[in-house]
Formats: C-alpha cells, structure tokens, sequence
C-alpha cells in the first residue's frame, strides 16, 4: 500500500551511496573467480587495532560501577561529564590552546556531529571541498541547503583556497588532515581560511578526525592554533582514529562562546539541540574516552597511530620511487595518488583488483574532482601493506 504523507523530498538530491557497495560487490566476484587469491584491502577507512589496555581497564571498572548501587549512573549529562570535557579540555593544553570544558561538547562520534550540526543553521550558502568526506555534503542536501563545491587539484595540493569568493556568509567545510586526500593545511594555508571567514563574516567547521596524525610542524592540529579562529569557527573532533574507538564511539563538538550570529552565541544553539535530540554518550564509553585523553593512554593509542604511520610512510616511499603523484602520507593514514597512464579511478581499481588481487577506492567516490585519482589506507597490518605495495609497483 502506498501511504498519504509525503517524505522529505530533499533525499532525491542525494546520490545513491553506491562507492561501498559497489567495491564489495567487484571484489566478492573476484574472490569467487579465483578462491586461492590472496586479496589484500588497502581500501578499509576503519581501523584495526584494539583500544589501548589503559582503556579496556578504565571501561571494565565502569562496567562494575554500573553493576554496584551506589555507583550506578542513569542518564548521561547531554553534554558529557565534566570529567570528560575536562580531559578534552586537557588535550588541548597539551596542544598549547586553551579550550575551556564548558566549550566542549561530547558526542558519539564525529559524523553525528557533522551531521546534526545542520539543525542549527539556516539557509546559507555552504561551501565543500572536492573531492570530500560525503557526509558534509550529504548532511546538507538532506535539508535543502544551497551547496558550492570548492574545486581541488593537484596544483593546490587538493587542498581549497577562498580565491575567488565573492560573497558573504557562508559556513565552508574543512577537514585537516583530509579524508579522502591526506592533504593538511599548513599554519599559512588555514589562516587564509580563518582571515577569509573573519572578513566575509562566515563560519568555519573545522574537521580535524585525524589530527593525532601530524607529525610536520607548522601543520596545525587544531584550527585555534590560528589566532581569530575563536571568532569564527568550531571544531569537531573524534577518539575514532587516534584511539581506536570506531566501534566505540567518542567525538566531540567545540563552539568558543564568542562565536555568534544573528545575535545569539552558536553555543545556546547547540546547547538546545542536544537537549532535545541527544541523551548523552553512555558513562562506560566515556570512562575510556576519558582514559584515551589521560598521558598514559594517549601514550599507549599513540603506538597504534605510529604503527599505521609506518604503513602510510611504505605506501608513500613506493610511489615516490616511481615518480607518482600523491598527496597524503605524511600527517595522514591516507594515500591520494593518481591513476597511472590516464587510467580513471574505477579502471585502475578494476586494474588493481585483478592482476594484484589488491583493493583501494576509486576517488571518484569522493566527488567529481577525485576521478583518476585512488585512495589507500594505511589501517591494515604492516605485512599485508608491504606485501600491497610490492604487488601496486609492478603495474605503476
Ligand atoms: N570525519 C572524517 C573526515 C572522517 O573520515 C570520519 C570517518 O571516517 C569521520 C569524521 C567519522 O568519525 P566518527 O567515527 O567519529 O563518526
């Protein structure tokens, strides 16, 4: 039966998301051409190593909490307990910034953050990069915002600049270092962005998921290393890829009550919506997020980053052996190169996938800029990656 309501309409703006199912789909028909294959994915955005121990104990001694009357918790604050904000606050004086807790919004992850953050804002001119991490755009046409997509390319190391924008106003996208390119901002590069967004009176979200990546100085890990940005831009931020925590889910949101618009403070905004739509991250998970923010785990969460870099830095050495271009690498578990001989993405990922029995992800996924260019991951073991690599050099 077809029902009298109507849906939300906007979803026909977005695309099927097809770029997932589509590599799982060509990689199950090989496997079933040739069993004895070894296939090797280069193409996994999740990790695989586990949460560090200082984590694992720190959840089980809230596990028992939970299980004793006196300490039982119900209801998590929406904003997360204090004790986590102040951790998070923490990581950031770690960094050299002062970021207050009572700026700091706990979440489950990063992409509901992205996400959920549309709720607040009104019909604006969004600006995204391209080739991008899909949920920004997504998230946008969901609600029948008005998108320009800002053009990369190898001559600006895919990386976006404002050149060219005329108008004012707009809440522009930036992830550093990026999903899917790896490209990071320097300190200069993401200050145009912060005196651009100043000028024109825009709002800058800030994505910085893999910011336990960077090992270059003068690559910011945070966008408040820019001096204005408390202005002008909020950040949002992930245990997923530093600690480990994709299935355990841990982000959080930070607005500088001094960001404002239309004369209200975004935070009161933010405030609001959580209360209404969100019931907070369950005491357990914050009890190790709590831990992966404390040195000792952190220290710990840091060999896994370390050894995914490693793997990064082997994907990368090989295709500056062979002359191909990339970007990522460095600052980044991702490796953006480009196709060789003129290939596209899918033909290289066909290319790739049947003489190497390898899989990476075509970028022309990630938006039309991203088409002959391929993306690798660096979250696999070190011996599945060198043995990846050994097999992508014969057809580079
Ligand atoms: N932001 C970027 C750029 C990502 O690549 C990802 C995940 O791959 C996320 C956010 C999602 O993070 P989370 O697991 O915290 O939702």
């Amino acid at each position: 039966m077809e029902l009298k309501i109507r849906t939300n309409e906007n979803f026909s703006r977005v695309s099927e998301s097809y770029l997932f199912s589509e590599i799982a789909k060509r990689v199950k028909a090989r496997a079933e051409a040739d069993p004895t294959a070894k296939i090797i994915r280069l193409g996994i955005g999740d990790v695989t190593l586990p949460l560090a121990p200082a984590v694992t104990e720190a959840m089980e001694a809230a596990v028992r909490e939970m299980g004793v009357k006196e300490t039982f918790r119900g209801y998590a604050p929406e904003y997360g307990y204090d004790f986590l904000r102040e951790a998070i606050s923490g990581h950031y004086r770690r960094l050299g910034l002062d970021v207050p807790a009572s700026e700091i919004y706990a979440s489950d992850g990063a992409k509901c953050d992205c996400g959920n953050a549309v709720d607040i804002f009104g019909d604006n001119e969004i600006l995204i990069p391209d080739p991008v991490y899909p949920v920004y755009l997504d998230s946008n046409l969901m609600v029948g915002r008005r998108v320009t997509l800002l053009p990369t390319s190898e001559e600006t190391g895919f990386l976006p600049t404002p050149d060219g924008l005329t108008g004012e106003g707009y809440i522009v996208y930036l992830c550093s270092p990026g999903n899917p390119t790896g490209a990071a901002f320097t300190k200069d590069g993401l200050r145009q962005w912060v005196d651009f967004a100043i000028r024109t009176g825009s709002l800058i979200i800030f994505d910085s998921a893999y910011e336990a990546f960077v090992t270059e100085d003068g690559v910011p890990r945070s966008v408040y290393e820019i001096e204005g940005a408390r202005e002008c831009a909020v950040e949002i931020c992930s245990l997923s890829k530093s600690a480990g925590f994709t299935g355990t889910r841990c982000g959080w949101f930070v607005i500088p009550h001094g960001v404002r618009a239309g004369g209200v403070p975004l935070y009161k905004l933010w405030e609001r919506r959580q209360a209404t739509k969100f019931n907070g991250i369950p005491y357990v998970v914050q009890r190790g997020a709590e831990a992966a923010l404390l040195p000792e785990g952190r220290r710990q969460s840091m060999e896994n980053v370390a050894y995914y870099r490693k793997n990064a830095a082997v994907i990368a050495e090989a295709l500056s052996k062979r002359g191909v271009f990339f970007t990522g690498g460095v600052n980044s578990p991702y490796v953006w190169m480009r196709c060789p001989r003129g290939l596209s993405s899918w033909e290289f990922f066909d290319l790739l996938l049947d003489r190497a029995a390898v899989v990476g992800t075509p970028g022309a996924g990630f938006g039309k800029c991203g088409e002959g260019y391929f993306r690798l991951t660096a979250f696999g073991s070190a011996e599945a990656t060198e043995e990846a690599v050994g097999r992508l050099e014969k057809l580079l």
